[in-house]
């Protein structure tokens, strides 16, 4: 991916008929498109409900969303609902103890498995509860 600095006024030129123009960087940044009518311009936010990221296009890694609810409060042993305190998760009908974070993250791993049915063989895979992004 390339990266370049450009100030408010500056532009970028994609091909022959893309222009990409800052026009202000107070509080958000503002930039104008101007694109021929036949390319889709969007949000990245939108593209990635419909597309997986660009990020994991360009290292063939599937991304796959899963269902988030109570992802953190069930037991990734038993699928029992357990108890959180002081950042661990502790199941009462199984005695499975671990850290929260380890065990939302190990329901996400089999809820994307489950869904996606794949295997340990079958090459890497992005689960992400749906609605978090990758730095929440
Ligand atoms: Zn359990």
């Amino acid at each position: 991916m390339l990266s370049l600095g450009r100030n408010p006024g500056e532009y970028l030129v994609i091909g022959e008929d893309i222009v990409i123009q800052v026009v202000s960087m107070e509080g958000d940044l503002r930039l104008s498109i101007d694109a021929p009518k036949n390319v889709s311009i969007v949000r990245g936010e939108v593209y990635e409900k419909y597309h997986e990221k660009p990020e994991c296009r360009e290292q063939s890694i599937t991304l796959i969303k899963v269902y988030a609810k109570d992802i953190s409060r069930q037991c990734s042993r038993c699928s029992a609902p357990g108890h959180q305190e002081k950042g661990s998760f502790c199941c009462p009908a199984c005695g499975f103890h671990a850290d929260i974070k380890t065990n939302a993250a190990q329901n996400a791993k089999k809820r994307g498995r489950a869904k996606a049915q794949i295997n340990e063989g079958n090459g890497p895979a992005l689960i992400l509860p749906e609605g978090l992004s990758q730095s929440s």
